[in-house]
């Protein structure tokens, strides 16, 4: 038995990472952790019998400690009981599926407790890459990709020399709002940017899937984990989301994985590498496909990519000004408090205006952080 810890397990990652659980039969899951939704928390907690559960809010907390108390399942809140869900003595893999920068430290400490990544968590990598790497390997710790992406980039890696690489072909979708101009975004309302074209995922990240940000976020995610310069990877739109990433290496030739948009393959891709395992669903058919299309990516309408680059390019807490701008900015146009086009505007505000650190500690991050908050709170 493969033993596992979740975080965000309520989630759209973490549902699917306990779909592919009991598909299997052979895993057990031995922390959970989520944010507030005790209601869901408590069935998965009936079901999957873990030993810890783990609430953000410590009065969901308490409520919940109420709920179960017919069961064996310890219940702990606020940070500490993230980081202890993170930890725990017998998980060999921690799922990092909490969405934003919360995952940093439970990350960095399960790293250091000998756990394996299976990652989702881009936020954590994306500001702190130069920390989790080095970590990772000081441990021997591996970062499992699950974002579908970089899944498909790595095992387009398999059985090649990774200093046989020429470059990354990030594929993206190109979003709801593909082939539309800044001024056929100015109106632009919550419900229609929560409808992307392929994948269902949480709300933060379809939003971010609109604007390109999260391509973004992916570009400087592909260089911590597969140790490229981001002007190796070239962003490729492909909007049937088949092509989930490619591999070019020194001789031209391209590898890739295809499939049909399925998160499910990534998740137990991650959770039994190297292992392949029978995963049930729809299966690509040529035939009825007909053909794939690409274009490029337009970095001037979504100019948020653009900036990710430059982000990505210059290091440092920029990509912590970057993400924190906006993780909070999407908050924000998901409560109607902004309109849509204000999110990459806040954004390249907030980057313009800070003060680039090198190599930034974790305190620095979390500074970095609380200080693009400010600025961008300060606004209003
Ligand atoms: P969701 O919004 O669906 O889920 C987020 C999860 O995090 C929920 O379980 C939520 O709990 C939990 N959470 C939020 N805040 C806290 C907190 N303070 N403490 C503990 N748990 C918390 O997000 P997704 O599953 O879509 O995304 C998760 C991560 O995976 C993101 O980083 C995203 O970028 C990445 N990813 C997602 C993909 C997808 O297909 N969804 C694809 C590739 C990457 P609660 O339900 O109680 O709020
Ligand atoms: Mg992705």
């Amino acid at each position: 038995m493969k033993k596992i810890a979740i975080l965000g397990s309520t989630g759209s990652i973490g549902t699917q990472t306990l779909e592919v659980v009991r598909e299997n039969g052979d895993i057990q899951v031995l922390g959970i952790a989520a944010g507030s939704n005790i209601g869901l928390l408590e069935e998965q907690i009936r079901e999957f019998h873990p030993r810890l559960a783990a609430v953000w809010s410590a009065e969901k907390a308490g409520e919940l400690r109420t709920r179960i108390a017919d069961t064996d399942t310890r219940v702990v809140s606020g940070m500490d009981g993230l980081l202890e869900v993170s930890i725990m003595e017998d998980t060999e893999i921690l799922v990092t599926a909490v969405v934003g920068m919360i995952g940093l430290r439970p990350t960095i400490e399960a790293i250091k407790a000998g756990k394996d990544i299976a990652l989702a968590n881009k936020e954590t990598l994306v500001t702190a890459g130069h920390l989790i790497m080095p970590l990772a390997r000081e441990h021997h710790v591996s970062i499992l990709p699950v974002d579908s992406e970089h899944s498909a980039i790595f095992q387009s890696l398999q059985g090649n020399e990774k200093k046989k690489v020429h470059k990354i072909l990030l594929t993206a979708s190109g979003g709801p709002f593909r082939g539309k101009k800044e001024e056929d975004l100015l109106e632009i309302r919550v419900e229609d940017a929560l409808k992307h074209p392929n994948w269902a995922m949480g709300r933060k990240i379809t939003i971010d899937s609109s604007t390109m940000v999260n391509k973004g976020l992916e570009v400087i995610e592909a260089k911590w984990l597969f140790g490229v310069d981001v002007d190796r990877v070239q962003v490729v739109v492909q909007p049937q989301s088949i092509i989930h990433s490619m591999v070019e290496y020194v001789d031209g030739a391209i590898m890739a994985e295809l499939g049909t948009p399925d998160m499910k393959l990534p998740i137990q891709y991650a959770l039994y590498y190297p292992e392949r395992r029978y995963l049930p669903g729809e299966r690509v058919d040529f035939w009825s496909l007909g053909k794939l299309e690409f274009e490029k990516p337009d970095m001037d309408t979504f100019y948020g990519l653009k900036l990710a680059y430059e982000a990505g390019e210059k290091g440092g807490s920029l990509p912590t000004v970057f993400n924190a701008a906006n993780e909070l900015a999407v908050r924000q146009f998901l409560n109607r408090e902004i309109k849509y086009l204000e999110i990459v505007e806040i954004i390249e505000d907030c980057m313009r205006a800070h003060q680039n650190i090198a190599n930034p500690s974790l305190e620095q991050i979390l500074d970095t952080e609380a200080a693009t908050y400010d600025r961008i709170n300060s606004r209003r």
